[in-house]
Order: C-alpha cells, then sequence, then structure tokens
C-alpha cells in the first residue's frame, strides 16, 4: 500500500479480515474488565502516561480502538508516527499547548493569519501560554526566546487562503518545534511532516469528516508528543466519542475523492470571479498571482476547495451578497459535500482584534460537490 488513494480506504482497517469482519466494530465501552488488581492498576498506569494497551483497556478516556483506528489512518497519511484525537479542533490545539506549557516553554510564536478561534485562544493566554505575533516567516527566527516552545502556523490561511512557506518556517524555526494547521489543505494535498513540521492539527470537523455531521480534531506528530498528548487527553478529558471516529475514519475513505472534485469545482469559481464587476479581489492559491513563491506543486499538490473574494462596496455590500445566497448555505465551517458561505470579519474571525481582523469586504467560499454551473448561478444573482 504506497498510494495515498489505497491507503486512505484501507489505513486503520489492516486487521478486520483477520477478525472476520469487513467494517470496524462500534466498541462503545466506557469501562472495561479487570483481569485483576494488580494488573489492572499496571494498565492503568501504563495508558494514563500515554502508553499502548497491554491488557484491559480500563476506561473510555484512556483508550477506544475505534479512536485509535482513525489515528493510525491518519498518521499514515500524513507520514507521521502516529495521531491522538481529540473531540473537536480546538480541543486538540488545547492539548498542544498545554503539552507546551507543562514542559516549561509557555512561549508560542503565531504567525497571522491563524483561523479565528485559534488567534483567540493564544491571544488570551488561558492555558498559560504567551504568544509573539509575526505577519512573515522571515521574522519567526528574531521572535525565539529561551522558553519558546511552539511555532504555530496555518497553510492556506484562513481566511484569505494565503500559502506559508513551510521549509522557510521551519528553518527560521531551528530547534523549537513547528505545529502546521493542515485542516485545509487535508493530507491529500500537504502533507507538512515532509517540510519540517513536528505537529499537524487537523479540525476533523471539516473536510475529514466532510458531511458536516461530526466534530473532531487530530494530532498527527513524532516522537514523545504522542505520550504527552495522550496523557494530556487522558487528563483533561477532551476525548472524541467512538461513533464520532468512527465516522470520521469512514470520512478518510472518500478524502482524496472529496477534496478533488471539489477543488475542480473551487478552480472553475475563483476564475468566474475573476471577471466578476462587483468583485474587487479572488484569493485562491490556483491563481498564479496568490502564490508568488511558486509553493502549489512544490509544498502543495493542488490549491484546494476553499477561496476568498472581496466584494466591492465592502461590509454593506458583503451583507447583502451573503443574505442573498440560496443555493449555497450562509453558515460557518468548510470542507463539506455542499457549499457554504461566510464572511470571517462578522463570524469566524469576529474576536481577531483591531488590524488584524480580515477586510470587512471579504467573504469566504468552501465549495462543495454541487455543479460548479449551479454554484456560478446562484453566486450571479447574489452579486447583482
Ligand atoms: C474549524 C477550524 C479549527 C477549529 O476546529 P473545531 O473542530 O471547530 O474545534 C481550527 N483550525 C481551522 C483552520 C479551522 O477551520
Amino acid at each position: 500500500m504506497t498510494q495515498l488513494d489505497t491507503r486512505s480506504v484501507h489505513a486503520g482497517r489492516e486487521d478486520l479480515a483477520a477478525l472476520g469482519v469487513h467494517v470496524p466494530p462500534i466498541d462503545l465501552s466506557t469501562t472495561y474488565p479487570l483481569p485483576g488488581v494488580d494488573a489492572g492498576g499496571a494498565a492503568y498506569d501504563e495508558l494514563s502516561t500515554g502508553g499502548q494497551p497491554t491488557g484491559s483497556l480500563v476506561y473510555q478516556r484512556l483508550w477506544n480502538p475505534n479512536v485509535a483506528r482513525l489515528e493510525d489512518a491518519l498518521a499514515d497519511l500524513e507520514h507521521a508516527e502516529a495521531a491522538v484525537a481529540f473531540g473537536s479542533g480546538m480541543a486538540a490545539l488545547t492539548a498542544c499547548l498545554l503539552a507546551t506549557a507543562a514542559a516549561g516553554y509557555p512561549h508560542v510564536i503565531a504567525l497571522r493569519p491563524l483561523y479565528g478561534g485559534s488567534d483567540h485562544l493564544l491571544g488570551s493566554g488561558l492555558l498559560g501560554t504567551t504568544v509573539t505575533w509575526v505577519t512573515a516567516a522571515d521574522q519567526i527566527a528574531g521572535a525565539v526566546q529561551p522558553d519558546t516552545g511552539l511555532v504555530i502556523v496555518e497553510t492556506p490561511a484562513n481566511p484569505t487562503v494565503d500559502l506559508v512557506d513551510l521549509a522557510e518556517v521551519a528553518a527560521q524555526a531551528g530547534r523549537v518545534p513547528v505545529l502546521v494547521d493542515n485542516t485545509f489543505a487535508t493530507p491529500v494535498l500537504q502533507q507538512p511532516i515532509r517540510h519540517g513540521a513536528s505537529l499537524v492539527l487537523h479540525s476533523a470537523t471539516k473536510f475529514i469528516g466532510g458531511h458536516g455531521d461530526v466534530m473532531g480534531g487530530l494530532v498527527a506528530t513524532t516522537g514523545d508528543w504522542t505520550a504527552r498528548l495522550r496523557q494530556i487527553r487522558a487528563i483533561t478529558g477532551g476525548l472524541l466519542h467512538p461513533l464520532a471516529a468512527y465516522e470520521l475514519h469512514r470520512g478518510l475513505q472518500t478524502l482524496p475523492v472529496r477534496v478533488r472534485a471539489q477543488q475542480v469545482g473551487a478552480g472553475k469559481i475563483a476564475q468566474w470571479l475573476t471577471d466578476h464587476p462587483a468583485v474587487e479581489a479572488v484569493h485562491y492559491p490556483g491563481l498564479p498571482e496568490c502564490d508568488p513563491r511558486g509553493l502549489i506543486g512544490r509544498q502543495q499538490a493542488g490549491p484546494g476547495a476553499v477561496l476568498a473574494f472581496t466584494v466591492a462596496g465592502g461590509y454593506d455590500a458583503a451583507v447583502r451578497v451573503a443574505g442573498r445566497c440560496r443555493l449555497i448555505t450562509h453558515a460557518v465551517s468548510l470542507g463539506g459535500v455542499d457549499t457554504l458561505l461566510q464572511h470571517p470579519a462578522a463570524l469566524t474571525h469576529r474576536l481577531v482584534p483591531g488590524a488584524a481582523k480580515p477586510d470587512a469586504g471579504v467573504l469566504r467560499l468552501s465549495i462543495g460537490l454541487e455543479d460548479p454551473a449551479d454554484l456560478i448561478e446562484d453566486l450571479d444573482q447574489a452579486l447583482s
């Protein structure tokens, strides 16, 4: 199994045939029988410190087989040693920040723009971290302090789909581990570990689930991060439910097909928007002017299925367009099979302070699997 499409279908399922089943059995146990007090205690010690199961699984907060299957599958696709799943993308980021602060490195360097929720969490200092914001990769090395524990970047970045050169980020970060939010690209288009990242974050709620009906978060990683993140999950309880893990694992099977088909639609719509008189700018890495460093093809296999555009007339015009969409749903989130449009400055990036907030005329589109001609017709009437 070497090709991504094949691994997406089969990863985390290698033992099913020997079990005599075709799909993963769902294990909803919250607790597990203990073989004895001593053996139970030993299993507890092992699992609560982030280790692998050897005997009883003890308690669902420590281990669940459906969650473990999803983790194995995502790690495979991301070229990581392992992955750790959480109840949401924000729970996953929380665990990474807690692990960093607990290790005595509470300072984080973050490259803006990031998802609004990540920006807010970092800015709040709620988890004992401090943050230095930078706006370009070449500012990272100068911001490193003795207590810097993490560099955080997102590429393509929310909401304007800017690309970040990960090789440059890794070189600038030096000894400091780099976390890449890979939610927009998915492992189908980009595997950040190959470009020097130590941690790859996903809001699995988006493309991995793909149907708008399940929340989850994942961190693909290497080395001792895995045990530290599992331990934090066991202590703080930000778990993924086994049914959600089952759905996300199934989502991985169609991820390559969905991402590529949605990407084709996004390319057509981005091109159409560039010629529309009511549109001032289109932000999509498939347009050459949006990828000055030529990262598409080198770092990222394709431009993806999310784009943004700036409407002429600022906030009021953006509000009108959002209100007039019919086929396209006016809603936050992204990565599903249906097309969603939202106003980042008012919604996903509402809590981002001052000048870092997206422009009031920007709307973000996550393209689904509809026929692009129907989406264009809807956008045309909404923009007119
Ligand atoms: C949605 C999102 C998150 C947060 O994930 P949740 O699953 O909503 O908690 C983080 N990063 C990016 C890029 C996102 O789009």
